[in-house]
């Protein structure tokens, strides 16, 4: 029991650890899962109000920023520059997402672009819709960092603390949250919320659903919707995960230049994530944004026949 406990806290023991049946889903460590998709049913005790409700989708779309932009485009893809400060920022807001540190979920997914689809893709569709959704991240294998692919990103002490502990950020945001809530009960009764139902929606409602959109991207975005480039996978481009993941759902476009900080190649092609990076940029909080190669583009269109 002790070993589970400070295995659900300190990531390094996941490193470290010997293991005997590595494809088997390590049913220790997946009861924090389970209980964040269980506490959403104490909705019905809480209940509702406008403020929390709006308080959910902020929150879901802070961190799915969080995600897009940091984790992915920024730690796993380098597609622009920032600050150390930033880095820590947005790794420790990323965290919040509860989707591991930014440090195993960049390893994780530079190993997927190498891989994708192949026998090799720990995460492929092919391999059945719910092994590329949810399973294959609670698998014991993949609890632990693939740091050959990360070695940039470990020699920043703060990132590697923010990966060692990454439960320790959902917390302090539910937390928060908790705070948010019972100083409005106190000083605005009238909005008829309260700290409990705060956490529920600001926290466990939000990250359910940042979750499965998020799982989506590797579920879905390899199966529907449509190729425009000719890459070796079958990542596919798809409006309504793009709307609903910020710009993600333009995975084959991503796919096929994955460097590049927009993922929305088109004017229609909607990318919020990119908007507000390059706002980002334009007040220097980012820099140095990486764009796709036009030649290489036109190289990879598939030509639809008329
Ligand atoms: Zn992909
Ligand atoms: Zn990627």
């Amino acid at each position: 029991m002790k070993k589970t406990i400070t295995k659900w806290f300190d990531n390094t023991q996941s490193q470290v650890e010997q293991l005997t049946n590595p494809d088997a889903i390590d049913l220790t460590r997946i009861i924090p899962f389970i209980a964040i998709h269980l506490a959403c049913l104490f909705v019905m005790v809480v209940g509702v109000s406008w403020v929390a409700v709006l308080v959910c989708v902020l929150s879901y779309g802070l961190r799915m920023f969080a995600i897009t932009a940091f984790y992915h485009r920024y730690f796993s893809h380098k597609s622009f520059k920032t600050s150390r400060w930033m880095q820590a920022l947005f790794a420790a807001l990323g965290a919040t997402a509860t989707q591991r540190g930014p440090i195993w979920w960049a390893a994780h997914h530079r190993h997927h672009h190498i891989h994708a689809d192949s026998n090799a893709d720990t995460h492929s569709p092919k391999d059945g819709f719910w092994h590329s959704h949810l399973k294959w991240f609670l698998m014991k294998k993949n609890f632990a960092t693939k740091s050959e692919y990360v070695r940039d990103l470990e020699q920043y002490p703060e990132l590697k603390f923010i990966d060692r502990f990454d439960i320790l950020f959902p917390i302090i945001y539910a937390f928060l949250l908790f705070a948010l809530g019972a100083a409005l009960q106190t000083w605005q009764p009238q909005l008829g919320t309260s700290g409990w139902q705060m956490v529920i929606w600001g926290y466990f409602i939000s990250t359910v659903l940042l979750s499965h959109i998020t799982y989506c991207i590797n579920s879905l975005a390899h199966v529907f919707g449509s190729r425009e480039y000719a890459t070796k996978d079958d990542s596919k481009n798809n409006f309504w995960l793009a709307i609903l993941t910020l710009g993600e759902g333009w995975h084959n476009n991503h796919h096929c230049c994955p460097g590049s900080v927009k993922q929305g190649f088109k004017w229609w092609q909607i990318d919020v994530s990119y908007y507000a990076l390059y706002l980002m940029d334009k007040v220097g909080l980012i820099w140095d944004l990486k764009y796709p190669n036009q030649e290489l583009l036109n190289k990879k269109l598939i030509r639809h026949k008329p």
